[in-house]
């Protein structure tokens, strides 16, 4: 029996294992009424409702990124790619529409307003999905730091994709390079004067997400996208909901030089480092080469790999072989990097 912290820390924000025991401890007890469909206990991208012989799903994100803007986007620009891409992560990549609740500390710049407001414009006309209603709130100064936005988003589809689904054998596909987000972020907000060119990767990625579908169809057994916590927290979700191992193919993991370098001078493993415009997707053997050509031949997708598979040994570990040896690969409790989203 675990027991409660009695205050709220940063980890309990970061994506790991502390924020999903706080949510299990205190929403899931409270709404753990079962839904026909998806609901908060799953733990899910989102929920999703049967309506006649389709699904209708819906999600919400919250966006505190600290800085506000860094290279490759700005908080406007996460908080439309978030929403967007948690809905396609449960297989509804044709967004209806979105909401957008803003909280403002009371002087902020209507300047920079109305940047972050263009930017959220700019994305989600990328992801055809209209924001159609929302809210807005001031507090005082000091009240807060900035701005707080949140975005809810519903779509409609034909079958659901679930966090749970992969299955023995399933090859396992990150649609491009991994921790581009988190390192890019962090460089900005620590001043690093690193090498090269470190940008987010921060994007709204139904289209990539319906592309693989078209291609993959059922053989598209799971989805997530691996943000806060990183592949490392994702995958883990993943192969402990499904109840099977995961064995990742280290060297296959596809990674930009300058975040290699940039994680290494940071001491963090670039496997729990966030990624705002990825996914990671189980797929089954016969499919994985159809699956990966698709998402290839789309723009985000290029760096798109086959990095692993799962195995019926090990349930909820994650392996990593190296190409000398193998190794667990731990989650972490928290996350290394807060307000990274
Ligand atoms: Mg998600």
């Amino acid at each position: 029996m675990r027991t409660l912290d009695e205050r709220i820390a940063m980890k309990h924000g970061a994506g790991g294992r502390a924020m999903r025991t706080l949510i299990e401890q205190v929403f899931v007890e409270a709404f753990a009424a079962p839904i026909d469909g998806v609901g908060l206990a799953d733990m899910d991208d989102g929920a999703a409702f049967r309506v006649g012989d389709r699904w209708l799903v819906i999600t919400t994100d919250s966006h505190v990124v600290m800085p506000r803007f860094f290279p490759g986007g700005d908080i406007g620009r996460l908080a439309i790619s978030g929403t967007v891409n948690d809905l396609s992560m449960m297989g509804a990549a044709e967004p209806l529409g979105l909401t957008c609740a803003v909280v403002i500390e009371e002087g902020f710049s209507r300047e920079e307003l109305l940047t972050i407001e263009r930017s959220m414009r700019d994305a989600a006309r990328e992801a055809g999905a209209p924001v159609v209603t929302g809210d807005t709130k001031v507090m005082g100064r000091g009240e807060l730091d900035g701005i707080i936005i949140n975005t809810t988003g519903v779509a409609f589809c034909d079958r659901i994709v679930r966090d749970s689904g992969l299955r023995e054998g399933d090859r396992i596909v990150v649609t491009g390079t991994i921790g581009d987000h988190g390192i890019a972020v962090m460089s900005k907000r620590n001043d690093l004067a690193l090498e090269g060119d470190l940008v987010s990767d921060v994007a709204p990625i139904n289209a990539l997400v319906r592309a693989a579908l078209a291609a993959g169809g059922d053989a598209v057994t799971a989805m997530k996208d691996p943000t806060r916590g990183g592949l490392a927290s994702a995958l883990h979700e993943m192969a402990q909901k499904s109840k099977v191992g995961v064995v990742i193919d280290e060297p296959r993991l596809p990674l930009r030089t300058e975040v290699r370098a940039a994680a290494e001078l940071l001491g963090i493993d670039p496997m729990h480092i966030a990624n705002e415009g990825k996914a990671v997707m189980g797929v089954r053997p016969d499919a994985a080469d159809r699956v990966l050509a698709a998402l290839r031949a789309h723009p985000l997708g290029r760096d798109a790999a086959v990095i692993g598979v799962c195995v019926a040994e090990r349930t909820g570990s994650i392996v990593l072989d190296t190409g000398v040896g193998r190794r667990l690969l731990a989650e972490l409790d928290g996350e290394p990097m807060p307000r990274i989203c």
